[in-house]
C-alpha cells in the first residue's frame, strides 16, 4: 500500500516546509514538494491542503487497566489505544507494575497480556519497580536489553510503591551500569500522610483536601532530593509529572548546573486548577497525584516548557468513572482513586494553549508531544519524526477546527471529562500507524491488534559510560 499526503504543511520540531509525503507499506519512503506531478504511483493520495503534517504524538504516561484501591483504571489497550488515536497520538509507554514479593518479569509478562492483541497503535512499557532488591536489580538489565529500558519508583504512597532513598539510590546506580532510566514520581509520601491523617481527623474529608494535604513544597522537596541522589549515582533522571514551581524550580537548578535532569507536566497541570476541586465531591473528578495546584503555578509550568526545562508533556492517563469508582472515596478523600482521564485531548489542549495561546510555536509543540519523548525514550527516529525511513506514524492536523471536548463525544471509557464544555481549536483528521489510516473524518477505521509491541532502546543522551 502506498499512500500520498499531499500539499500539506510538514511540521517538525526542527522546522516546517511544505512538501508531499510519500508512505510505501509501514514507512516513510519519500519526502518532496511536487511529489503528486512526478510521476509517482499510489494507491490512494490525501490531500492535506491548508493543513499540517506532524509526526504522530507519543504519550509516554499512561494507565491502561491500572490495579487501585480494589479497582482498575477503565481503559483497556484497545479502548484507550484507539482514544489515543482519535486525539493523534499513535505510541503510548504504559507502565507494568511489578507487585510487591513478585519479580519484574510476572509483571512484563502481566502487561504484555493485557496489550498484546489489543492495542490499535504501537505501544512500549516503563517499569514500576515496588522491590528494590538483589534480585530485581538483577533483572533490570535484562528488561533494558529486550527493549523496557525505564524503571519509575516512588517517594510517595508509602507501603504501596514507597522506596527509601536507599533504594532510590541502588536503583539508580544500577542504570548507571545498564543504561536505563530512573523515573521518579517525586512527592514525599511519608509528610503527605501525616497532613492527609490529621485532615481526616478534623473531619475535612472532601476531595478537596486531597489537594491541600499534599503541599507544593513536598513536591519541591523530593524532586530535589532525588535529582541529588542521581547526580550522586551519575547518572540521568526524569522527573514524571511535575506540577509545582517548587519542582519545577528544582529542576531547572540542576539543569543550570550541569545535570542531566529531564522532566514532564501534563495538561491537568497547564490548564487546570485546585480551584476545579471544591463543589463538594464533584472534586473527586480531578483527583490524581501530585493534585492539581492553585492557578499562579501554570505560567510557570508554560514557561518551563518554553525554555526547555521542561522537555515533554505526556498525560498519566489513568481513568476511573466518577460513578462506580471514585465514589470509592466518599466520606475519605484517601479512599478516591488517583487519576484522570486524557490520552485523547492532550495533543488539541496544547495546540489550543500553547500555539493557538501564543506561549509557544507550532513546531516546539511537535517537540513536546512527540520528538523529545521519542529521543528520551529511545524510539527516535522510528518515533517521533518524518524522515526517510521514520514508522509512518503520521497525522494531518487541522489547525483552524474547532471542537467542545465532552463525555458525550469523547472516545475515553470514562464517563466525565475534565474539560467538559471547553471549546479547543485544533484537530486530527486522518490518523496513520504504520501506514495504516485508522482515524478518518472523526470515524476509527483501524483494528484491534495493528498495534506492536515497540522495543526501545537507550535514550539518546550521553551516558557516563
Ligand atoms: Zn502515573
Amino acid at each position: 500500500m502506498r499512500i500520498l499526503i499531499s500539499n500539506g504543511t510538514v511540521v517538525t520540531a526542527e522546522g516546517s516546509y511544505e512538501a508531499d509525503v510519500l508512505v510505501d507499506g509501514e514507512r516513510i519512503a519519500q519526502l518532496g514538494a511536487g511529489l503528486s506531478g512526478s510521476g509517482v504511483t499510489t494507491d490512494e493520495t490525501i490531500d492535506a491542503r491548508g493543513k499540517w503534517v506532524i509526526p504522530g504524538a507519543i504519550d509516554v504516561h499512561t494507565h491502561m487497566e491500572l490495579p487501585f484501591g480494589g479497582t482498575f483504571a477503565k481503559d483497556t489497550f484497545e479502548t484507550g489505544t484507539r482514544a489515543a488515536a482519535f486525539g493523534g497520538t499513535t505510541t503510548i509507554v504504559d507502565f507494568a507494575v511489578q507487585s510487591k514479593g513478585k519479580s519484574l518479569r510476572e509483571g512484563l509478562d502481566a502487561w504484555h497480556a493485557k496489550a498484546e492483541g489489543n492495542a490499535v497503535a504501537d505501544y512500549g512499557f516503563h517499569m514500576i519497580m515496588s522491590d528494590v532488591n538483589d534480585a530485581t536489580l538483577a533483572e533490570m538489565d535484562g528488561l533494558v536489553a529486550e527493549g523496557v529500558p525505564d524503571f519509575k519508583l516512588f517517594t510517595a504512597y508509602p507501603g504501596v510503591f514507597y522506596s527509601d532513598d536507599g533504594a532510590i539510590f541502588r536503583a539508580m546506580q544500577q542504570t548507571g551500569k545498564n543504561g536505563g532510566l530512573i523515573m521518579m514520581h517525586a512527592e514525599n509520601g511519608p509528610a503527605i500522610d501525616i497532613v492527609a491523617a490529621d485532615l481526616v481527623a478534623d473531619g475535612k474529608t472532601d476531595p478537596l483536601y486531597h489537594g491541600i494535604a499534599r503541599y507544593p513544597i513536598f513536591e519541591g522537596e523530593a524532586t530535589n532530593r532525588v535529582i541529588r541522589l542521581a547526580e550522586a549515582a551519575q547518572v540521568p533522571v526524569y522527573i514524571v509529572h511535575l506540577s509545582a514551581k517548587d519542582a519545577l524550580n528544582a529542576v531547572r537548578d540542576a539543569r543550570d548546573r550541569g545535570s542531566q535532569a529531564f522532566a514532564e507536566t501534563c495538561p491537568q497541570y497547564l490548564f487546570l486548577s485546585i480551584d476545579d476541586m471544591g463543589n463538594g465531591f464533584e472534586g473527586a473528578k480531578f483527583v490524581c497525584s501530585p493534585p492539581l495546584r492553585s492557578a499562579d503555578h501554570q505560567d510557570e509550568l508554560w514557561t518551563g516548557l518554553v525554555k526547555d526545562d521542561l522537555q515533554v508533556v505526556s498525560t498519566d492517563h489513568c481513568p476511573f468513572d466518577f460513578k462506580g469508582q471514585k465514589d470509592l472515596g466518599k466520606g475519605d478523600f484517601r479512599k478516591v482513586p488517583n487519576g484522570l482521564p486524557g490520552v485523547e485531548d492532550r495533543v488539541d489542549l496544547l495546540h489550543d494553549g500553547g500555539v493557538v495561546g501564543g506561549r509557544m510555536t507550532r513546531e516546539r509543540w511537535v517537540e513536546v508531544i512527540s520528538t523529545a519523548p521519542a529521543k528520551l525514550f529511545g524510539m527516535y527516529p522510528q518515533k517521533g519524526a518524518i524522515a526517510i525511513g521514520s514508522d509512518a506514524d503520521l497525522v494531518v492536523y487541522d489547525p483552524g477546527r474547532k471542537r467542545t471536548i465532552s463525555a458525550k463525544t469523547h472516545h475515553m471509557n470514562v464517563d466525565y471529562s475534565c474539560y467538559e464544555g471547553r471549546s479547543v481549536q485544533g484537530g486530527s483528521d486522518v490518523v496513520l500507524s504504520r501506514g495504516s489510516v485508522i482515524v478518518r473524518g472523526g470515524k476509527f477505521t483501524g483494528r484491534k491488534g495493528h498495534g506492536k509491541f515497540l522495543k526501545r532502546g537507550p535514550a539518546a543522551f550521553a551516558r557516563k559510560s
